[in-house]
């Protein structure tokens, strides 16, 4: 079994660190109100995929913390120089208290499992369509890990017998899911909802995704009843990659030719 990688950025540049020893201050912010920023990619081959996306959104979600990021130059190499799997997930982690590292752990079996199909219970977050956008102060699209509200929605599922959630706003719109994008297939035409409008992060693998597509595709804001009538829903995300939902808030679904083209086509441009 591979170990984990613990990588930290000292003031001399990044080092290597064992990660059973604690590493974040007990004062650090990050850990007291959430307020760090995170992004989590795919090992595969050897590499980190999308690095670039992934790093750019980082630093975006910063921003919008007014969070510093420090030169995370030589980081992510010196983890994957130390990782002997072929696969693996590599999160980068930034607290206000200024604490950076990477972490590379196993890819879990489960998440690998689930590229077969998921199955989805949609939840209102509670708020309509363009409250989030109206108010930057509510974080919507910012990776942070405040992602407490997320993990609770995803226990919701589990207790409702489904993998995992599309929330969804008071007004009836889709958003996104707590760690992935959503798409749908509707008569041959992929469906994703404008991260900007509606203020859903901007996913990595969604962007991959319409690059790989064979077909049209609108990147408009849609409603809970179109997700339900359509031919396809997907869920998109890093590690996962691309999951067709195969039953939504119970109903059975099949998994369709947009989904199964795009998990393959995704899966081999991950390889490499
Ligand atoms: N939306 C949210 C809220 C997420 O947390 C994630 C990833 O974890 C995604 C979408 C998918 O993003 P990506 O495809 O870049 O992994």
């Amino acid at each position: 079994m591979t170990e984990t990688v613990l990588v930290v950025v000292s003031p001399d540049g990044p080092v290597l660190a064992d990660p059973s020893v604690p590493l974040v201050r007990a004062d650090d912010a990050g850990l007291l109100r959430g307020e760090s920023v995170f992004e989590t990619m795919r090992v595969a081959s050897g590499r980190a995929f999308g690095v670039e996306a992934h790093l750019s959104r980082l630093a975006r979600s910063a921003a919008r913390l007014a969070l510093e990021v420090p030169p995370l130059d030589g980081l992510l190499e010196l983890a994957l120089g130390q990782w002997d799997a072929p696969d693996g997930v590599l999160r980068v982690v930034v607290t206000r208290g200024g604490t950076a590292f990477a972490l590379l752990t196993e890819l879990p079996a489960s998440t690998v499992a689930q590229r077969a199909g998921v199955s989805a219970v949609v939840l209102d977050l509670g708020v309509p369509a363009d409250l989030r956008a109206a108010s930057p102060w509510l974080l919507g699209g910012v990776k942070s890990t405040s992602y407490a509200v997320n993990m609770a929605a995803l226990r919701e599922a589990a207790a409702r017998g489904a993998d995992d959630v599309v929330f969804c706003t008071s007004d009836g719109e889709v958003l996104e899911g707590p760690t992935s994008t959503c798409a749908w297939v509707t008569d041959g035409v992929l469906v994703t909802p404008p991260p900007d409008e509606v203020a859903i992060l901007p996913g990595t693998t969604m962007h991959v995704a319409l690059s790989l597509l064979q077909g049209p595709y609108e990147v408009r804001r849609g409603t809970v009843e179109e997700l339900r009538a359509a031919d396809e829903v997907l869920l998109l995300s890093s590690v996962r990659g691309v999951a067709p939902v195969v039953a939504l808030d119970g109903v059975r679904r099949e998994v369709g030719p947009v989904g199964a083209h795009l998990r393959e086509a995704f899966e081999a441009a991950v390889q490499g």
